[in-house]
């Protein structure tokens, strides 16, 4: 096992896979580094960089100070998302959690810990590759599921960091954001293991666990896993222009 199927081996120990070798197939290659996985993005024209700069504060203002729906009255502050501006991984989750709310950053605790383990098995670094955001921006008392009211005057704002982003992939992690995110009540067993799109742009999208569901059902984490190569291998055929059916095989 060279350095870079140790590195993996380790992370998938981190998060409590038990490592083994498929068979056959795209699913047995060794997940690659970060850097080739997901390759920066080219350098914008400073003009066209001052104007996104320009967009992304207008945008991070709004979220901060705004009150179209009652969870600003709760909420300590609004949560945009954190990641580089440009990037080819977009991961959507539900809504900030109370350690979220306070620190102002998606996705940070355990659950975070966790999600960073995950999105290294696949080779992607939380700083470098991936953009993390929630469907909604402020946190429900209680940590309850957001109201479709709610989603509803929040997801401008997402549409307009996806926007900003053209991220080539989504994962979407947990029942709720997917079902927000698709426009559907289908449990999210079935949204597993297939592409759907997102938005005007058609961003591919891929859903999985939420990772304080594997926290609390560990037994879960290998399904996680099978997500995590299903779109690790669709970003490969989307950087190659080699899209198929979008059903796992
Ligand atoms: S959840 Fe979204 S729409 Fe509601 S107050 Fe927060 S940022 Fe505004």
């Amino acid at each position: 096992m060279g350095a870079q199927g140790e590195r993996r081996r380790e992370y998938l120990e981190a998060i409590g896979i038990d490592v083994w070798v498929p068979r056959s197939g795209p699913a047995a290659s060794v997940a690659p580094a970060a850097t080739q996985t997901a390759p920066a993005a080219p350098a914008e024209e400073p003009a066209a960089a001052a104007e996104a700069a320009a967009r992304w504060e207008a945008l991070r203002q709004e979220v901060l100070h705004c009150t179209r729906c009652p969870l600003h009255l709760t909420r300590t502050q609004g949560v945009l998302g954190v990641g580089p501006k440009r990037t080819d991984w977009l991961v959507i989750g539900e809504a900030p959690g109370a350690e979220e709310d306070r620190r102002g950053e998606p996705f940070v605790g355990q659950a975070g810990q966790l999600l960073d383990a995950m999105l290294r098995a696949i080779g992607l670094d939380r700083t470098r590759n991936v953009y993390i955001a929630n469907v909604l921006k402020s946190r429900p008392p209680g940590n309850r599921d957001p109201k479709p009211e709610e989603v509803a005057a929040c997801l401008p704002y997402l549409v307009r960091q996806i926007a900003l982003l053209q991220p080539k992939i989504i994962l979407a992690v947990g029942r709720i954001a997917a079902q927000n995110l698709l426009g559907t009540e289908a449990p999210l067993g079935r949204l597993r293991g297939q592409v759907h799109y997102f938005g005007e742009l058609n961003t591919p999208l891929v859903v999985t666990y939420h990772p304080a569901y594997l926290l609390r059902t560990p037994g879960d984490k290998r399904k996680a896993w099978e997500d995590l190569k299903f779109a690790r291998n669709l970003y490969q055929q989307l950087a190659h222009g080699a899209v198929t059916d979008g059903h796992r095989t």
